[in-house]
């Protein structure tokens, strides 16, 4: 059993793994950069660490400082939550050779599917359908125009580290291939010190259809249904939810992604929580896009219908525990949504929008669930992600997730910066929101603020 982790991460899913940490009775120590002095995860912690300068190099993604933090508080684990060093296998090897248990997959697992173009291959191999494209790097405009050329335009450029949607850039036709590649790989270079690239066929259209899956160390891999993220803007998630709407999802279907999540997961040896992340076409054909081997923002929406603390698996599994939960035990119940709350500002291209919460009500009551670590008089420091909170509610059906969503968003305020809550409550009142109807191009088509079809 843990005595006490440390928490390599800030934010809201700082605060979650504080709280899944007491409920189990384990220690807990947090690090802060200097910017982060008064955030409520360095408040809450039993203990906290001062980890480096407000820049996320020198402070978060500051391995040193991180495991020193660890041996001067005696932490015999590492929880590093989503971002930062979640998925950087070099230092979950780190914390291995140190002894101390990094609270998620195996290294080799992460560098396997951290190379995106490799995972790919594996998956291949492994009967799991993947997106039409490369087999493995593209390294050549030659090698890329051939390829283009017999996958048919518009095609996609994607870096082989990537995340966050950053490193994607779309192709139409032969003369912007060059242009796209070379855009491509600087944005890789400067987000992942990686300029790798691969090629896929763009899928027009499709749903972006994730399952949550869990492994624990003795090759059990169970799969928690899916998420449906097909809300997104420059291919970042902005809404999500649990399961994906029935005129979408089959129970058969469900089943079908699933196994072949599950599939994924055991190829690569996979262990703790995880998602396999889907392309889902017109016909319900899905292909593997990617699988992150990390909790997951979105998290949340899957342990409201399944009534699984994903965190507190994440620990136990990492302790050494056999998953206690059988396939046949997972139920899905009701409808999860998930609205992200950045601070930011819609109407000028969503700029962060950092600054000081002069006055803040969080929303509360039957069904509805506030992660974050915002407060009144808390100062949004300018250094690191502008998400701020997610709201999430869960009602017994769809609608009724929808009518306590919509007045959720109307009761939320927070003023002093500028945030996303009327754009989400003009998302959620859209008809084709209400009626399940929209894939992950639908923010490209509607100008949600100015409520008409461009
Ligand atoms: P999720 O499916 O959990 O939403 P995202 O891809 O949106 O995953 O990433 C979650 C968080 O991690 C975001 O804050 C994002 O900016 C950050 N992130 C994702 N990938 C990377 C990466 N390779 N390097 C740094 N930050 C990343
Ligand atoms: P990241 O690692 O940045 O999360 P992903 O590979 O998961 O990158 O892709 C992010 C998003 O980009 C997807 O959710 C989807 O909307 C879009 N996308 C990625 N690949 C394709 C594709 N081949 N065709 C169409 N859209 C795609
Ligand atoms: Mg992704």
């Amino acid at each position: 059993m843990f005595k006490k982790v440390l928490i390599a991460n800030r934010g809201e899913i700082a605060v979650r793994i504080i709280r899944a940490c007491r409920e189990l009775g384990i220690q807990t120590v947090a690090v802060y950069s200097t910017a982060d002095k008064n955030a409520l995860h360095t408040m809450i912690a039993d203990e906290a660490v001062c980890i480096g300068p407000a820049p996320s190099k020198d402070s978060y993604l500051n391995m040193r400082a991180i495991i020193s933090a660890c041996e001067i508080t005696g932490a015999d684990a590492i929880h590093p939550g989503f971002g930062f060093l979640s998925e950087n296998a070099s230092f979950a090897r780190t914390c291995e050779k140190c002894g101390i248990t990094f609270i998620g997959p195996r290294a080799t697992s992460i560098e396997m599917l951290g190379d995106k173009a490799q995972a790919k291959e594996t998956m291949k191999e492994n009967g799991v359908p993947v997106i039409m494209g490369s087999d493995g790097a593209i390294s050549n405009i030659h090698a890329a125009k051939s390829l283009a050329a017999q996958l048919g335009y518009p095609v996609l450029i994607k870096a082989s580290a990537g995340g966050g949607g950053r490193g994607i850039r779309i192709v139409n036709e032969e003369s912007e291939l060059e242009k796209q590649m070379t855009a491509a790989r600087q944005e890789a270079l400067a987000c992942f010190g990686n300029d790798e690239v691969y090629m896929e066929k763009f899928i027009v259209d499709p749903k972006h259809i994730e399952i949550q899956i869990l492994a624990d160390n003795y090759g059990d891999v169970i799969y928690l249904g899916e998420r449906d993220c097909s809300m997104q803007r420059r291919n970042q998630k902005v809404l999500e939810e649990a399961p994906s709407p029935a005129s979408f999802m089959t129970p058969r279907l469900r089943e079908k992604m699933g196994k072949a999540a599950c599939t994924a997961a055991r190829v690569c040896g996979y262990r703790n929580a995880g998602t396999i992340e889907f392309l889902v076409d017109k016909n319900g054909d899905f292909y593997f896009m990617e699988m992150n081997t990390r909790i997951q923002v979105e998290h949340p929406i899957t342990e409201q219908v399944t009534g699984i603390d994903l965190v507190k698996q994440q620990l136990l599994i990492a302790q050494g525990e056999h998953l206690s939960i059988k396939q046949e035990d997972v139920k899905i119940t009701g409808h999860a949504i998930e609205c992200r709350i950045n601070a930011e500002n819609p109407e000028q291209g969503f700029r962060p929008s950092p600054g000081t919460i002069r006055s803040l009500f969080i929303p509360g009551g039957f069904g509805v669930r506030v992660d974050t670590a915002v407060y009144q008089g808390y100062e949004i420091p300018p250094y690191y992600d502008s998400m701020i909170g997610k709201l999430i509610v869960h009602g017994k059906d769809r609608q009724e997730a929808i009518a306590k969503m919509t007045w959720a968003l109307s009761e939320f305020i927070v003023e002093g910066v500028n945030t996303n809550v009327d754009f989400q409550l003009k998302l959620i009142r859209r008809p084709e929101f209400i009626e399940g109807n929209y894939d992950n191009a639908f923010l490209n088509r509607v100008d949600i603020l100015k409520q008409r079809e461009e």
